[in-house]
């Protein structure tokens, strides 16, 4: 693992390679940073010890191993020392690192295309492709929730379920899918101009130990993937929940989307966030893609897991890009006002770090019908987008290539 993370981040910013003297004279530093470098009182600090905050959040250490894990199997979010100190709110280590940079009396450079100030990228896992196909067993499962929640006496929890089972028995009946968006979230990016990144699972069948999901083979994939593709969208992979760390299944899923597509696929999240740091990096890179973006949170955290909103590398001996991501979509986004405040949020505190905010919004919750309050905001979101002038919006592919051209610029 290298311990370049800081130097790296430096010369991105910079374009300049920074010498550190271990005899350098100590930094004074906020207290909003004394925590993050291992101490409460602290309040100047050697350089020798920034770099080694920053690699240890960065590298993700606190995750190897033995870390303690939740029941998908990932590493537990409330272990997470960002956010046990309540510092994973903010970009802690871009704006550390802005703050150090001010210090030395270095000067920062544009990285983003046209000048501009920061960059939002736009994504959207791909859990499910339609909501009609093996409606029966979506069926017994609704029928069974509302079965155990009559046992239970929760007679609002019933309610829901036999609401649910009747809407869908309806759109049934009109042949109406409101799990299939992708020409509703093409339309309304293209009417702003922006272009996202579609991550598809690469499964061999609908149904499997993965629940009730889509073949890769299913002609609508192919029949979306081209559409989206000849309009400039980008097409990821977003591997499967089950074996997340064997190398060949990765490579399999690989091969079969792009055999589909009949392009080359470049980047990879994993369905449910299943990775584990360094081993998913490392087999990311042997799979021969170019970046990950699985730096965030599921479940309905969200946040900076690893204090950045900046793409890095994150293994010295692959050029392998980290691209982290900071907002998921919920099902449903019951409070659309509190949900866009934090968005709001979320943007300020990546511009004034020229860092990249990137959304993952699924493509099955963006139809009120599907998911309330989703389609709203993600409206909404773009719609605000739209109107920042300092902002330009960036696919994944997009957003490495600034990075490796800016890299070579240095
Ligand atoms: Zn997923």
């Amino acid at each position: 693992m290298t311990s370049d993370f800081l130097y790296n981040r430096i010369h991105l910013l910079t374009g300049n390679k920074l010498n550190i003297d271990p005899s350098d004279p100590p930094i004074s530093i906020p207290q909003k940073y004394y925590l993050l470098l291992g101490n409460k009182q602290k309040k100047q600090v050697f350089l020798s010890e920034v770099v080694n905050a920053v690699h240890s959040i960065l590298s993700r250490k606190e995750e190897y191993g033995d870390a303690t894990l939740d029941k998908w199997g990932r590493f537990d979010h409330d272990k997470s020392f960002l956010v046990q100190n309540g510092l994973d709110q903010s970009p802690i280590i871009d704006e550390l690192i802005l703050y150090i940079l001010n210090q030395l009396d270095l000067k920062t450079r544009s990285i983003w295309p046209e000048g501009k100030k920061f960059a939002v990228c736009l994504t959207h896992d791909v859990d499910a492709i339609d909501g009609l196909s093996y409606l029966w067993l979506r069926r017994m499962n609704w029928y069974w929730r509302w079965v155990s929640a009559r046992l239970g006496n929760n007679q609002q929890e019933a309610d829901k379920w036999i609401s649910t089972l009747k809407k869908w028995v309806q759109f049934r009946k009109l042949n109406f899918d409101p799990m299939d968006s992708f020409d509703q979230i093409q339309e309304l990016e293209d009417s702003h101009g922006f272009r996202s990144t579609f991550f598809f699972m690469s499964l061999c069948h609908g149904l499997s130990r993965e629940g009730r999901r889509y073949s890769v083979k299913n002609p609508r994939v192919a029949e979306v993937s081209k559409k989206l593709l000849e309009g400039g969208w980008e097409i990821g992979l977003h591997a499967d929940y089950h074996d997340p760390l064997s190398l060949s299944s990765l490579k399999k899923q690989r091969q079969r989307l792009e055999d589909v597509i009949q392009k080359e696929i470049s980047g990879c999240r994993h369905h449910y966030l299943r990775v584990r740091f360094p081993d998913s990096w490392e087999i990311y890179a042997q799979a021969g893609f170019n970046y990950s973006s699985n730096m965030g949170w599921g479940s309905g955290f969200q946040g900076f897991r690893a204090g950045t909103c900046l793409p890095y590398q994150p293994i010295r001996e692959h050029s392998l890009l980290e691209v982290p991501f900071q907002l998921m979509d919920t099902n449903p986004i019951a409070d659309i006002e509190s949900y866009m405040n934090m968005f709001n949020q979320y943007l300020e505190l990546t511009k004034s770090v020229g860092g990249c905010l990137v959304l993952d919004f699924h493509q099955e919750h963006f139809r009120e019908e599907a998911a309330s309050g989703v389609g709203k905001v993600y409206k909404n979101i773009l719609d605000t987008i739209a109107r920042d002038q300092d902002v330009v919006v960036l696919t994944m592919n997009e957003v490495c290539k600034t990075m490796k051209q800016i890299g070579k610029l240095a």
